[in-house]
């Protein structure tokens, strides 16, 4: 039986660790507690003596391909990008939640609708700390809305600037929470990473993920770790502070929205030395086990890229568009949809050629060549 000894070797070893959280959340959550976060977020053993060798860890992590044939059976998944139900374009209907939201704010009206109707009792979203993203287990409706958005939260100041600042948040984590506080009927958003790990934790039946009703997934070109020097350097180099963000939005560019509303506009390949190693080897751009997808790419400013890909994600889009959405003018554009698939494909298949050629060079070299 593989665990999480085999982890450590065939993941993390090889710079494919992706820190989604999915083992040590598992771990912790049957009570083995073998396994725990070091100060970096990586996964490591709290205490060996207690691993009782059941091998579940090993099965959920996303890099590990034991149970790939299930959920993509499951999923229906089928080439280049998954199953897609069919491809939209849309913002809110309200204001707020548009002006609040990243792109057109459509994963917050869909959460508050979802809340409001009582499908679900909570959303595991993500919020800002002097850290980074952090996970969130959002209870009420104010709590929704405040997490739309990829929010920089500069109260803490660049004085308290932590020596390490990541955009991903290990929602994985809130599971723990969502556990203990016994809530029942979630909704998840996260990375395509973390999806595919909740898609497994699914497929084997691991306690609380039969409490997840809907996940959501959000286009992913890859997350960063800024340490404070090289954020530094980056401020220099194209004239803004930490101070002055408002927002950051990532697309094929780092987007930058300054509380002026001036945009620094800075391309992703500028940012490859601090993006995670584990980002350059996944090959998933448009969560292909999600229920909905969600981006920006291949949208207007103001609107946010949709794809479905189960009948539930169906489901809930339609219910979405009659109450709480606002389409993208069809006759405006009738090839705007289609663009936008077309869009989505070409990032997904970079992303997959990008991957490919990088876990080909670490086959040969090593970790520290890919980039
Ligand atoms: C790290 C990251 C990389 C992305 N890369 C791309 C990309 O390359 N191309 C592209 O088209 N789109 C990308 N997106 C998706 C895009 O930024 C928007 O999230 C998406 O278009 C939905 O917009 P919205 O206005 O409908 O969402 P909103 O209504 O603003 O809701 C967004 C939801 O996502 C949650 N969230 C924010 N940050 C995180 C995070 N780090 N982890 C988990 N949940 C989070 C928020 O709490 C909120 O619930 C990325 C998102 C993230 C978080
Ligand atoms: S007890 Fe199971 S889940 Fe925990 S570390 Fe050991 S093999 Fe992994
Ligand atoms: S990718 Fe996720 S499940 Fe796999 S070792 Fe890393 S944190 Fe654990
Ligand atoms: S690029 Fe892949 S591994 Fe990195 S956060 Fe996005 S989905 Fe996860």
């Amino acid at each position: 039986m593989k665990t999480f000894f085999n982890l450590i070797q065939e993941v993390q070893k090889q710079g494919k660790c992706h820190h989604c959280g999915g083992c040590v959340s598992f771990c912790s959550a049957i009570n083995y507690g073998a396994l725990k976060f070091d100060d970096t977020g990586r996964p490591c053993y709290s205490d060996i003596e207690k691993c009782v060798e059941c091998g579940l860890c090993y099965m959920i992590c996303p890099e590990i391909s034991e149970l790939d044939k299930e959920i993509k059976k499951i999923a229906k998944w089928s080439a280049p990008a998954g199953r897609i139900i069919g491809t939209s374009v849309a913002c809110a209907k309200k204001s707020i939640v548009r002006k609040r939201g990243t792109d057109g704010g459509v994963v917050t009206a869909i959460l508050l609708h979802l809340f409001k109707t009582g499908r679900i009792n909570g959303a595991i979203v993500s919020k800002n700390s002097k850290k980074g993203s952090i996970p969130w287990l959002a209870t009420s409706k104010e709590e929704i809305l405040d997490s739309a958005g990829t929010h920089s939260d500069t109260s803490h100041g660049m004085a308290n600037f932590a020596d390490e600042y990541s955009t991903f948040s290990p929602s994985i984590e809130a599971l723990k929470e969502m556990r203990k506080e016994g809530i029942k009927k979630i909704a998840f958003v996260g990375t395509p990473c973390q999806i595919n790990t909740i898609r497994k934790m699914e497929a084997i039946g691991i306690v609380p993920t039969d409490s997840i009703e809907f996940c959501f997934g959000l286009f992913c070109a890859g997350n960063f770790i800024f340490h404070a020097k090289e954020f530094h350097q980056i401020e220099d180099k194209h004239g803004f502070k930490y101070k002055d963000i408002e927002s950051i939005n990532i697309k094929n560019n780092f987007i930058i929205n300054l509380e002026s509303g001036e945009q620094k506009i800075i391309p992703i390949k500028e940012l490859d030395v601090v993006k995670r190693t584990a980002c350059n080897l996944c090959k998933d751009f448009s969560a292909e086990y999600a229920d909905i997808s969600f981006g920006g790419i291949g949208a207007d400013k103001g609107f946010t890229s949709i794809i479905t890909r189960t009948p539930l994600g169906r489901a809930v889009l339609a219910e979405a568009f009659e109450k709480v959405l606002v389409s993208y003018k069809y006759e405006d554009n009738p090839k705007y949809a289609t663009n936008a698939e077309d869009a989505i494909l070409k990032a997904s298949r970079k992303k997959k050629d990008k991957a490919r050629i990088n876990l080909k060079k670490i086959e040969e070299k090593g970790v520290s060549v890919i980039g």
